[in-house]
């Protein structure tokens, strides 16, 4: 099926893990893609594009740079003219404990994770005002939902993420642009590849699934609320957790 046909997608670290599985799901759903990442993207990526027929772009910039996001907007609308989809995606963590936690520690993950979120916001809305209509998907956590201990600056970034999308979703729907935000539990990807046996046993003892998420769990909530089908939903936060 190509359910994103003729749809034009901007996702923002679609280099690896979640990002990477949105990348070539929407890829394979017809979307024309514009992806970014930090450095140079990924050879075993530009192969698998390859092979689906994708037409795409990948831009290296910084998601928490505002000038460097109106710079992605712009090339997706020179490249391709349109720009329906946004995923804020980028993202990282510096945990450690509050009494450990460095400004810097605060800063980068809030810039990088939240901030991130605004600048791409800003520089697709014109584009989506004028088109009236697109879909804005941020990905946020459950820890943003719950908080967790060690993650202060992490949560606090994911929890803004929610309160950016009901307000994103509330001043712009009347010019049906959509904005949800997914928050994921844990997923196997970099970003949870340090847990310990003895912390991934005792983490899936309180999941319902017995199983960490794969980023292709949360492709596919994305593709949903990227397509049409999900045209009357808005302002919502999906969990995407194997039932914790
Ligand atoms: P990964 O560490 O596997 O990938 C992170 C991605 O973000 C990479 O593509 C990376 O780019 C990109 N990125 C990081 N910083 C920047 C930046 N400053 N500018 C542009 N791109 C950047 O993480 P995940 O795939 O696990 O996480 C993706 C999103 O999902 C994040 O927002 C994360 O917080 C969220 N999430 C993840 C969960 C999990 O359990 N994994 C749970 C809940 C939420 P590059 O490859 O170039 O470094």
């Amino acid at each position: 099926m190509n359910i994103l046909e003729g749809k034009t997608a901007l996702i923002t670290g679609g280099n690896r893990g979640i990002g990477r599985a949105i990348v070539e799901t929407f890829a394979r759903e017809g979307a024309n893609i514009v992806f970014t990442g930090r450095g140079e993207m990924s050879a075993t990526l530009a192969e698998t594009l390859k092979s689906i027929g994708a037409n795409y772009e990948y831009v290296c910039a910084d998601a928490s740079s505002f000038s460097e996001a109106e710079k992605v907007a712009h090339c997706c609308i020179e490249k391709f003219g349109r720009i329906d989809i946004l995923v804020n995606n980028a993202g990282i963590t510096h945990d450690t404990l509050l009494m450990r936690m460095t400004e810097n520690d605060w800063d980068t993950v809030i810039s990088t994770n939240l901030k991130s979120c605004f600048n791409y916001t800003k520089a697709v809305q014109s584009a989506m005002l004028k088109q009236r209509s697109g879909s804005i998907i941020n990905i946020s956590s459950v820890v943003g939902i719950g908080g967790n201990a060690g993650q202060c600056n992490y949560a606090a970034s994911k929890a803004g993420i929610i309160g950016l999308t009901k307000s994103v979703a509330k001043e712009i729907g009347s010019r049906n642009i959509r904005c949800n935000a997914i928050a994921p539990g844990f997923i196997e990807t970099d970003m949870t590849h340090h847990l310990s046996d003895e912390m991934r046993k005792s983490l899936l003892s309180t999941i319902a699934l017995r199983r960490l998420g794969t980023p292709q769990d949360i492709a596919n909530i994305a593709l949903f609320l990227a397509s049409d089908a999900a045209g009357y939903i808005t302002a919502q936060v999906i969990q995407c957790d194997g039932g914790m």
